[in-house]
């Protein structure tokens, strides 16, 4: 079966009551047959449910779909997306190592690495996505994870992943970790280069709908298997419900994802020929300083489009307060357009010169284009841009 249909077709076993859709299993616990049954069970001997921290048949079926969509051994599911990523450095690290992550990263991930991870003795180095030749050298003994997101959040730089993958060659101790959120399974398939694990927010495009928060994480058998020892006491567990939403959703991922991309491309062309904008990132634009490795391993350019509006803080506030039908939010991955002011918001709590690193500049925009008519979002885009002025 093709990717799409396995997407829809994939899901757990029918009831005796040969239910068509798959029901909602809102139970904390599971029974056992005998007293057998539940020790062959908890002795790991046979598969089977025991406690819904642990697993769930909603949770499985959605897990097993964005194991299919990854190309992934096996996974486990969080109550949101930094639930996954600390797990994936939490259940996998111990005191005295050490992180290589990229330096343009989401928020709270910079604070759970700079902040709370050295409470516990795990330290971290940042290295740059634009000067990869720097990375090799960033590596130490303790190095025991490279973690990245591509593209980046809100600079839209990218990092390549086929390079990456070489690392495993000469340092295959060290656990290649990539947040795949931005660019969706769908668009951006990591484990294809040899990354070990890649962890998502399923808030963002896997549920697409802004409806509930949540988080996985799939790849390697053993290191999933390592990481189920840290969930199963610590309990980041996903909720039953929130797992039968993300996994009807994902049935029509593809298809959401087509028309985002589209419409997101269209609205970086508009943008890039406005007398109004100083700049525009979009990974499938040429203009795109990475277009040729956007085009390799990004099937579309995703979602998400980077502006820098001319007249700096000022006018991209006045831009924000100008749209009719644009939604401002800090959110992404809506059905909703949503425009984010980077600088006084998500990424406030950087300093300026730590903001121009990562490419975010007192005029940036972030916009996360939604599933509107392409019409009303590139009329409102272009009044906006008019009326601000
Ligand atoms: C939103 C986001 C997260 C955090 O996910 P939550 O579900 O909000 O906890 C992590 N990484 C990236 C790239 C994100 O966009």
């Amino acid at each position: 079966m093709e990717e799409q249909s396995k997407l829809v077709r994939s899901q757990s076993s029918r009831s005796h009551n040969r239910e068509h859709s798959v029901p909602l299993y809102l139970t904390s616990s599971f029974v056992f047959d005998d007293a057998e049954q539940g020790r062959a069970i908890f002795a790991d001997e046979i598969e089977g449910n025991i406690y819904s921290r642990y697993s769930n048949p909603n949770t499985s079926e959605f897990i097993n779909k964005v194991c299919e969509l990854e190309g992934a051994e096996d996974g486990l599911a969080f109550s949101s997306g930094m639930a996954a990523v600390f797990a994936s450095f939490a259940g996998l690290l111990r005191s005295g190592d050490h992180i290589i992550s990229c330096r343009s990263i989401f928020g709270s991930t910079h604070q759970l690495l700079t902040q709370l991870l050295p409470r516990w003795g795990i330290t971290s180095t940042y290295v740059d996505a634009l000067e990869p030749q720097t990375w090799e050298a960033a590596i130490k003994p303790e190095t025991k994870m490279i973690f990245l997101e591509t593209p980046s959040n809100p600079g839209l730089d990218l990092i390549d992943l086929e390079w990456l993958g070489t690392f495993k060659e000469k340092y295959p101790h060290i656990i290649l970790n990539v947040d795949n959120c931005f660019a969706t399974p769908y668009l951006q398939k990591p484990i294809k280069y040899g990354i070990d694990i890649v962890s998502h927010s399923a808030t963002k495009y896997m549920d697409g709908q802004g409806r509930v928060l949540g988080g996985v994480v799939v790849g390697r058998a053993d290191l999933i298997k390592e990481m189920m020892f840290f969930i199963r006491h610590t309990g980041p567990a996903m909720s039953a419900f929130n797992a039968w939403i993300f996994s009807r959703s994902l049935e029509t991922l593809t298809l959401r994802m087509d028309r985002h991309c589209s419409n997101a491309l269209a609205v970086a062309e508009m943008l890039e020929s406005s007398e109004e904008v100083e700049s525009v990132k979009y990974p499938h634009l040429p203009s795109h300083p990475q277009y040729e490795l956007a085009k390799k391993q990004m099937k579309q350019g995703g979602g998400i489009v980077t502006l820098v509006v001319k007249g700096g803080f000022e006018r991209a506030k006045k831009f924000l307060d100008a749209f009719e039908m644009i939604s401002i939010s800090s959110n992404l991955g809506d059905t909703r357009t949503i425009a984010t002011h980077p600088a006084s918001t998500t990424h406030s709590k950087l300093k300026e010169d730590e903001r121009t690193q990562i490419g975010i500049f007192p005029g940036s925009v972030r916009i996360s284009i939604g599933l509107e008519d392409i019409s009303d979002i590139l009329k409102d885009l272009a009044q906006a841009l008019e009326q601000s002025k």
